[in-house]
C-alpha cells in the first residue's frame, strides 16, 4: 500500500454531508459512517482537522430572506455547526480515536474554545480536532474556516468532501460532455470559472498556496484513498 502524502490535513466535511438519505438534519447512520472514515484516516497517522458545514440545519443567507438579521442568521449558521460538530465528536470517540471541539464561539459549558495552540496541541496528541463554528464571524462560509485554519494550522492540503469526484469544466450531472480535471493550479480554476469554493474561501487559498483536493465523500473510506493519492480526486493548487 502507497504511505500518505500529508502529515496534517483540514477535512472540510459540508453540513449536507451528515444528512445521509433524509435530505434535512443529522442521519446517524451517515454520522458514523464519516466517523469511520476519519478514524481510519487518523490511523495512517495523519494529523486530522476536520471543518464542519452547518447547511443542513441552518444558512444564514436563507434565514435573512424571512427578516431575521443577516448576523443573526450566520449565527445560526455557527450554532448549527456546533451542533453537526458534536455528534461527529461522539462517533469519532466510540468509533476507538480521541477527538476534541473546539469552538470559535466561545461556550465553556459545552465544548473548548479553539485557539491555535490548543488546536495544535490536540493534533499532536494524535486526537481529531474538530473545528466548530466557523470563524467566529459573520459574512463568512465554512470553506473559507477550513482554508483560513489550514493555514494558521500549517497544515499541507484541505480536503474538501463534496458529492463529485472532483472538479468539472461544468455541471457533470447537466451537461454530459464536462470534462474532469486531475490537477490544475489556482490561477486556472479562477481563469475558468470553476468556482471550487466561494471567492472567499478561494482567494485565501492562492494567497497562501493552499492545495485543495476536491473529492467525493460518497464512497467509504473516500478520506484514506486521497491521503494515500489513490481514488478520484482533483488537486487545485
Ligand atoms: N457561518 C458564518 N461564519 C463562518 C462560517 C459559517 O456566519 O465563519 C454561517 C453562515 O450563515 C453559513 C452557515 O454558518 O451559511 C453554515 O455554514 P456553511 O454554509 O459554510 O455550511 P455548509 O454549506 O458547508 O454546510
Amino acid at each position: 500500500m502507497s504511505e500518505p502524502h500529508y502529515r496534517r490535513v483540514i477535512v472540510k466535511l459540508s453540513g449536507e454531508a451528515l444528512t445521509g438519505k433524509q435530505g434535512f438534519g443529522v442521519e446517524q447512520a451517515m454520522v458514523e459512517r464519516l466517523a469511520a472514515d476519519l478514524v481510519k484516516a487518523a490511523a495512517l497517522g495523519i494529523e486530522l482537522g476536520v471543518v464542519v458545514g452547518g447547511g443542513n440545519i441552518f444558512r444564514g443567507v436563507e434565514v435573512s430572506t424571512r427578516g431575521v438579521p443577516r448576523p443573526v442568521g450566520d449565527t445560526m449558521g455557527m450554532l448549527a455547526t456546533v451542533m453537526n460538530c458534536l455528534v461527529l465528536e461522539a462517533a469519532v470517540e466510540r468509533a476507538g480515536c480521541e477527538a476534541r471541539t473546539l469552538s470559535a464561539l466561545a461556550m465553556p459549558a459545552v465544548c473548548e474554545t479553539y485557539n491555535r495552540k490548543r488546536a495544535m496541541k490536540n493534533l499532536a496528541k494524535g486526537r481529531v480536532v474538530l473545528l466548530a463554528a466557523g470563524t467566529g464571524n459573520p459574512f463568512f462560509t465554512t470553506d473559507t474556516t477550513a482554508v483560513l485554519r489550514a493555514a494558521e494550522l500549517e497544515a499541507q492540503a484541505v480536503l474538501k468532501a463534496t458529492n463529485v469526484d472532483g472538479v468539472y469544466s461544468a455541471d457533470p450531472k447537466k451537461d454530459p460532455k464536462a470534462k474532469r480535471y486531475e490537477r490544475l493550479s489556482h490561477q486556472e480554476a479562477i481563469e475558468k470559472d470553476l468556482r471550487v469554493m466561494d471567492s472567499t474561501a478561494f482567494a485565501l487559498a492562492r494567497e497562501n498556496d493552499m492545495p485543495i483536493i476536491v473529492f467525493s465523500i460518497a464512497e467509504k473510506g473516500a478520506i484514506e484513498a486521497v491521503l494515500r493519492g489513490k481514488g478520484r480526486a482533483t488537486t487545485v493548487g
